[in-house]
């Protein structure tokens, strides 16, 4: 075959797409696989759909039409539901996200049940942190492990124009009550936005390096309510990394990165360059920091997320068009073995990637999900 320099070019054999996703085969390996050799063993799951704050890249200014009571899984089947996970489809670690799920009054109830069934399993909480220190001491009480709060700026002023809402303090008042409460390692997570937040990256993480927080810088993906999100806007991870050199020198981690989504990367000062005009050495490890690249440098080829939302879908990915109802199902009085087999199904079909790193973003390969971060759990 002749090849054109600058050219795109077509693959040597294109493997046939199938029109119609398998159905699971009886001899496909046990819990929560997939058709491309993977498998799921780190669930999230989302308490409620409800939510305290109205980021900008996740909700609308006004709010969304939350679900009504009913729908929402009850406390009794959240546990249910994580029970199958991890006595039948190999679940090894729990996230509870929402939403906001501090907003659900019975979370201490939940969590000490999940507990109780579970005492090795790992579980977590992403949070915005607002009222999280009134809280903080019951959660670790009840039995949760660690907890990541979502923090994008340490300024009063940008901090209320990204969330629409004026709770710096409250937020800042969580993060080290978490602390002071033993759910540490404390993760941070913030996702930076043009002309908002990004100039203040490196602050943000000196900030948290001096606290002995993991900040995680997240690229800002296409789940907003409002579909403002644009490829051309987005910060990517290169530009983050390239943002925090103006302070920092960051080297990969060399702990396996075994899954986890964010890269982490060690930080390191400069020490000041010497009066013959030498380079500055590096300064000792000040920490790490993660970068979660979900649009341009993706990991689902080493995805291992199962994702439930508050009513009960199993979504396979985040950005699943596909919902497959587990909820309904428990309700019409389904065994254990039927909801196992209905949430290996829907795995079974999850996607090989999201697409969203395909060039022209617009293609057709790539649709936004109808739900917002908020209401899928992220
Ligand atoms: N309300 C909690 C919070 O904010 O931490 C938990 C749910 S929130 C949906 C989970 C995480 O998703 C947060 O860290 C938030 O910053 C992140 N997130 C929301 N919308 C996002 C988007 N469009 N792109 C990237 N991350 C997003
Ligand atoms: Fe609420 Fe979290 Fe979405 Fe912000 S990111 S609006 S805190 S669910």
């Amino acid at each position: 075959m002749s090849v054109q320099l600058g050219m795109p070019q077509p693959p040597e054999e294109a493997a046939p797409l199938p029109s119609v996703p398998a159905a699971r085969p009886t001899d496909a390996p046990a819990g929560l696989a997939d058709r491309y050799g993977r498998r799921a063993t780190d669930m999230r799951l989302s308490l409620t759909d409800k939510c305290n704050l109205r980021c900008t890249y996740c909700m609308p200014a006004e709010g969304l039409e939350w679900l009504a009571k009913q729908a929402v899984m009850s406390a009794s089947e959240i546990v249910r539901l994580v029970r199958i996970g991890v006595e039948q489809l190999g679940v090894r670690e729990l996230r509870l996200t929402g939403g906001e799920p501090l907003v659900r009054h019975d979370l201490v109830d939940i969590i000490s049940a999940l507990r109780s069934n579970h005492p090795n399993l790992p579980i977590s909480m992403t949070t915005n942190g607002v009222g999280l220190a009134k809280k903080a001491a019951a959660l670790k009480a009840a039995g949760l492990t660690r907890i990541n709060v979502s923090l994008d700026s340490l300024h009063e002023e940008t901090f209320t124009q990204l969330t629409r809402r004026p709770f710096l303090n409250q937020v800042l008042a969580g993060v080290d009550a978490a602390w002071a409460a033993g759910l540490g390692p404390v993760k941070l997570n913030a996702v930076l936005m043009r002309g908002i937040n990004d100039a203040e990256a490196p602050a943000l993480l000196a900030w948290a390096l001096g606290r002995g927080y993991e900040l995680r810088f997240i690229e800002q993906m296409p789940l907003d309510a409002d579909h403002g999100w644009t490829r051309r806007n987005m910060i990517t991870a290169a530009e983050i990394r390239q943002i925090l050199s103006a302070d920092f020198v960051l080297s990969p981690d060399p702990r396996a990165r075994d899954g986890a989504p964010a890269e982490r990367f060690e930080v390191r000062r400069r020490v000041a360059a010497s009066a013959d005009g030498a380079a500055g050495a590096l300064g000792p490890v000040l920490g790490t920091v993660g970068i979660i690249a979900s649009v341009t440098e993706p990991f689902c080829s080493d995805c291992r997320r199962t994702r439930i939302t508050a009513e009960g879908k199993i979504m396979s990915c985040l950005f699943s068009r596909e919902e497959f109802d587990l909820l309904g199902l428990l309700r019409s009085g389904a065994s254990d073995d039927a909801l196992a087999q209905r949430w290996q199904d829907a795995m079974w079909l999850k996607p090989k990637a999201h697409g969203m790193d395909h060039v022209g973003l617009d293609a057709p390969d790539f649709v936004q999900p109808d739900r917002s971060m908020s209401a899928i759990g992220g």
